[in-house]
């Protein structure tokens, strides 16, 4: 009988291994039928029809338990198929309605470690790669850099000694639409490391409505494709964090001000949290996995509107004390006010001490200017005018901007106050009528947008094919 079921197991074991091909193309996880564990717990399954799989380990205690009643005379084999109270599973009832548990990526066994530290650029790289894409930012560029630099050596450096080098979270402030969401996204693609982006007006409490606070690390393992190991080398970008500022002057409990921020406080420090896979709130059908928060590098973002007349009010009282005091309003037209926030102006403003102790590294950008604009309309790598040229260019049609033309645009998003956000609206409201009627003139070779055009004066300039100026002014 043993020999019978061994012949049975052997059998099995084949066919599985017969699949092992089919099975590494496969890279996501499977699940024990019985025991709920994934293959990266329990090691090779044995795979049965319909998509159901076990682990050896249960294979071989309901082998094991067979076993030992028949040896103890309990239990024949022809007896197995019709007991009363052994239930045998009959698997084609599972057909099709086999529970499938969510799809956990594989760890893949020789895969090139998340963060490579000699690959790792150094700062004067990452600014430069940085440089390619955002404009102006000087300082948040260079600050930055050497944060992610730290960071990502503070990683690799783990395990060496017992000197630990504290995270270098981040916290930015700038204005809206001056590329604070900009810099992170494309730090993050010349890392090569996974980018999540949340929102901190929608996170709030646990068990409130809105989203848990660790939703955040669960968008992160979605942007690491569930690789909990990518995940945990990931960033971890919170927009509007000036929204989560205590409220003032309230009687009942700040489910979405300062308890996130407490909530925030064990992530922001590295801590092991449970979190779902491949959704946003805990439930008993979603699998769980362990996600290490102690090397993801996180970035506060916002604007922190007012935090400007705080700075002014204590630059104001600092200057009026004593001797040497300076003229009242010395700082009310500072441009570069922002650059004087102190922690104290941040706490001022609602955020509390431990959660700014959490993010040693504070930087500022500036709000961008009319210059700035028409530098980011042209210069970048993917610069908005270059990406219409290339559209164009697939018509065989020269795209140019009079000088003159990128100004009013400039003035335009200037007007409006989000910053380099409103470029893209703009120029494509000027945009459309060109884009629609080029395609259906063969003869056209060059379109030159003009002043006038953006003014509202006059239209722009259609040379025919074989007619066509030198640039006036191209994206560079
Ligand atoms: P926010 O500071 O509100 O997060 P974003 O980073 O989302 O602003 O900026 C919106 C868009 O404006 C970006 O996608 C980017 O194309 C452009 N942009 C903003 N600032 C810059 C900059 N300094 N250099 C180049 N492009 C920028």
């Amino acid at each position: 009988m043993t020999d019978y079921l061994d012949d049975k197991e052997d059998m099995i074991e084949e066919n599985a291994d017969s699949r092992q091909d089919d099975r590494n193309k496969d890279e996501y996880e499977r699940f024990c039928f019985l025991c709920r564990r994934p293959e990266s717990q329990t090691g090779k399954m044995i795979e049965l029809p319909n998509n159901i799989h076990i682990c050896s380990d249960c294979m071989q205690k309901s082998f094991d338990t067979m076993t030992t009643q028949m040896n103890n005379g309990k239990l024949n084999y022809s007896d197995l198929l019709n007991m009363p109270n052994i239930s045998m599973i009959d698997l084609s009832n599972f057909q099709g309605t086999a529970p499938q548990p969510k799809k956990i990526k594989k760890k893949k066994a020789q895969e090139k470690p998340a963060i490579d530290l000699k690959k790792v650029p150094a700062p004067h790289k990452i600014k430069a790669t940085l440089d390619d894409y955002v404009i102006g930012q000087e300082k948040a560029k260079k600050v930055m850099s050497v944060a992610v630099y730290n960071h990502y050596k503070r990683v690799a450096a783990d395990a060496m000694d017992e000197i630990e080098i504290e995270k270098s979270n981040m916290l930015m402030i700038g204005p809206t639409g001056s590329g604070k969401t900009y810099l992170v996204k494309t730090l993050a693609k010349l890392l090569d490391v996974p980018l999540a982006i949340a929102d901190a007006t929608s996170l709030t409490e646990a068990g409130y409505i809105g989203d848990d606070i660790e939703s955040v690390v669960s968008k992160l393992l979605a942007a690491a494709d569930n690789d909990v190991e990518k995940a945990e080398h990931g960033i971890i970008f919170i927009d509007e964090i000036d929204k989560i500022a205590k409220k003032k002057n309230t009687n009942q409990r700040d489910v979405s001000g300062e308890a996130v921020q407490q909530g925030l406080l064990k992530l922001l420090e590295g801590s092991e949290v449970e979190v779902p896979v491949g959704a946003n709130s805990k439930n008993a059908m979603v699998p769980m996995v362990t996600v290490n928060t102690r090397n993801i590098l996180f970035i506060c973002g916002g604007a922190f509107p007012d935090l400007e007349s705080i700075i002014k009010e204590r630059l104001n009282k600092q200057a009026s004390i004593g001797f040497y005091a300076d003229l009242k309003d010395k700082y009310d037209n500072d441009p570069h006010i922002l650059e004087k926030v102190t922690v104290d102006d941040i706490r001022s403003f609602g955020m509390i001490p431990e959660f700014i102790g959490r993010l040693p590294v504070i930087f500022t950008l500036q709000g961008l200017t009319e210059d700035m604009l028409v530098q980011i309309l042209k210069e970048p790598k993917n610069a908005i005018l270059k990406q219409y040229q290339k559209l164009l260019a697939l018509d065989e049609v020269k795209l140019e901007f009079e000088d003159g033309a990128l100004r009013a645009i400039a003035a335009k998003a200037m007007e409006k106050k989000t910053g380099a956000r409103a470029l893209r609206a703009i120029l494509e409201e000027y945009m459309l009528d060109i884009m629609y009627e080029i395609p259906k003139d063969d003869s056209i070779g060059q379109v030159i947008i003009t002043r006038e055009y953006i003014d509202g004066t006059g239209g722009p300039r259609i040379l025919l094919r074989g007619q066509e100026v030198p640039l006036l002014c191209s994206a560079e």
